[in-house]
């Protein structure tokens, strides 16, 4: 007998709790690898984002926010990468990670972003809440041309998220693995 595959409602995709989620994406990854390798519009738009993500992680070295934050989530009390932005993270931008090759896990159990490995956010495709914040220390330092700039970069990369993740939806409905 064949084994029936499982179907997700839009509440389990983005509520739920953060492990029920990743739980789900990387239930559904190993198959989804597989089959989406053969769909090339998903593959250009993959490619296209990653560009994108490349473009902003060298924004982002240019104005040391590695560094910077580096040193404040050091501090007791310090960062800004908390649990509660780890629940900014839904079934289908963890699925984008995996798809992308990142081995999306949780790394700690404290009041910090499950996410957060000792070399800070291993994620490729994060929420538009952690790509948008930037804290004052951060637009005091860069200013406002590099601000301009890196707000420039992380538009591009959600816009090309974006265009991903509606693509991964609607083959998810077409395969009958979302409802809603
Ligand atoms: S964005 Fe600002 S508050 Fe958050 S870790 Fe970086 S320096 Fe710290
Ligand atoms: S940037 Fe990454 S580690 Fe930080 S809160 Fe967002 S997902 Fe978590």
């Amino acid at each position: 007998m064949m084994a029936t595959q499982p179907c997700f409602s839009l509440h389990e995709f983005y509520g739920g709790t953060i492990r029920e989620r990743l739980g789900i994406a990387q239930g559904l990854y190993p198959d989804l690898a597989r089959e989406l390798v053969a769909k090339e519009a998903f593959g250009c738009q993959l490619a296209q984002a990653l560009i994108s993500q490349k473009e902003l992680t060298r924004v982002m070295a240019d104005l040391d926010l590695g560094g910077l934050c580096g040193v404040c989530g050091a501090k007791p009390g310090g960062g800004c990468c908390s649990s509660f932005m780890a629940g900014e993270n839904d079934v289908v931008q963890l699925l984008l990670n995996l798809l992308a090759g990142v081995a999306v896990r949780v790394f700690r159990e404290d009041a910090e972003c499950c996410f957060l490995g000792e070399l800070g956010c291993p994620l490729l495709f994060k929420p538009m809440f952690c790509l948008n914040y930037n804290c004052q220390q951060i637009i005091r330092g860069a200013g406002p041309v590099r601000m301009r700039h890196l707000e420039q970069s992380v538009g591009r990369l959600l816009q090309q998220q974006y265009g991903l993740e509606q693509l991964l939806l609607e083959f998810l409905r077409q395969r009958g693995t979302l409802r809603g």
